[in-house]
């Protein structure tokens, strides 16, 4: 059905991102999924349909779209699947840093890399240093006109074949979040180890790895924005990518009720009336269909805000927060009302309720999008 809200623009790119979910990622999903596999190919083709880098503007090379239409695309990717749609997010993670800090020559360089087809990953976390970024052990110390990097990166996506990444290094220990900085480290430097493959319960087929830094040595031109304004830097890209992991959990979403809508209508009981004909039922489908309407409607509000360019981080912490819970809830229900076929790896929605399990906690967990919007509530004037 077509959206009267989106632009012609918007509705034409939906459309074009349904057919390539419908040919080039629903057939393969599963596969990739119980493998634990993604097949870079599958990239050649997003390029091919000009559906990659949607952020990146028009003069460095991108389509330059508007985050409202990044996130209508988006939803086509978490339904079709959320592990795809995570891989290219991480890409995403990759400009959004660029886009806010970097400099004209930085822009040119990394944008045209990703633009040509290289893929871009974002390396905040680490094994002790999650929710409070502050605690980051990776440093960053000047030797001349290098900066010298080390320490570890964890749970980094698309990072085992990323030709670019923006990782946050502390250049001043004592100083928790006010001492992080970011720089952009390029795959070939010497000393970048990845190391370990995480082996996940959802999102199987995206890649999730350590990275390993060992006296990686970066120009000094690789720093991206001021020293010391990394923590900064990450709030910012944060607000930007949460809105785009919502819009993925409600194309999870969607999916999940259509499929339980289908089988609501299908399945006979035992008297031999479709299961949807019980208003226990038929009432389930009602509040899960009004979930996912709302938390399209907060994704599109929070990037409206952003696209008209006021400040949108409470309503980016509310999109994510609503959009990805709904997920995981409209995903459990499914499961439920399919009962044993919903429960087996025969019926694909055993996979969006692992897939939407991730929601809530990557780009900063449920708790943390409580703890940005209510801090916003209580300290606005
Ligand atoms: C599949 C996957 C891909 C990822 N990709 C990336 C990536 O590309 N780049 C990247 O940098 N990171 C990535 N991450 C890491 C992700 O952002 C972190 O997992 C997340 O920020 C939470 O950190 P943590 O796992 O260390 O949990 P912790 O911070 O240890 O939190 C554990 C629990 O405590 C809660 N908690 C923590 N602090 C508070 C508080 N103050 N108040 C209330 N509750 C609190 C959390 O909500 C959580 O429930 C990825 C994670 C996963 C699972």
């Amino acid at each position: 059905m077509v959206d009267m809200t989106l632009t012609p623009q918007q509705q034409q790119l939906q459309q074009v991102a349904r057919e390539f979910t419908a040919e080039h990622i629903i057939p393969v999903a599963e596969e990739w999924d119980a493998r634990g596999e993604f097949h870079e190919f599958i990239l050649a083709e997003v390029k091919k349909a000009g559906l990659n880098c949607m952020a990146i503007p028009v003069e460095y090379g991108g389509p330059g779209y508007d985050a409202v239409t990044q996130a209508v695309v988006v939803e086509e990717w978490g339904y079709g699947c959320a592990a795809f749609a995570t891989t290219l997010g991480g890409n995403g993670l990759s400009s959004y840093p660029l886009a806010i800090a970097g400099t004209e020559e930085q822009k040119k360089l990394y944008y045209g890399r990703l633009v040509a087809g290289g893929m871009g990953g974002f390396a905040l976390t680490e094994p002790g240093a999650g929710s409070d970024a502050g605690a980051c052990a990776t440093t960053a110390k000047l030797e001349g006109n290098e900066w010298v990097l080390n320490g570890t990166k964890c749970f980094a996506t698309t990072c085992g074949y990323a030709d670019i990444m923006v990782i946050f290094a502390s250049t001043d220990p004592g100083k928790g979040v006010k001492g992080l900085s970011a720089f952009i480290v390029e795959k070939e430097r010497e000393g970048v180890i990845i190391g370990a493959v995480e082996h996940k319960m959802g999102i199987r087929s995206s890649n999730t790895v350590e990275i390993i830094l060992k006296n990686v040595r970066i120009p000094q031109d690789h720093l991206l924005g001021k020293e010391g304004e990394g923590m900064k830097l990450a709030m910012k890209t944060l607000d930007m990518a949460r809105p785009i992991v919502a819009s993925m959990a409600v194309g999870i979403a969607r999916r999940a009720l259509e499929a339980a809508l289908t089988y609501a209508k299908e399945f006979l009981d035992i008297n031999g009336k479709p299961i949807g004909t019980h208003q226990a039922v038929a009432f389930k489908l009602a509040d899960m269909a009004t979930q996912v309407e709302a938390a399209r409607q907060l994704v599109r509000n929070a990037l409206r805000l952003k696209d008209a360019g006021v400040p949108y981080t409470k309503e980016a912490a509310m999109a994510k927060t609503y959009a990805t819970d709904t997920a995981m809830r409209v995903t459990a229900e499914a499961v439920e009302l399919m009962g044993h076929y919903g429960y087996s790896r025969d019926s694909f929605v055993e996979k969006l309720m692992r897939d939407a399990k991730v929601t809530q906690i990557y780009e900063g967990t449920n708790q943390v999008q409580r703890i940005v919007i209510s801090g916003l509530l209580l300290n606005s004037k």
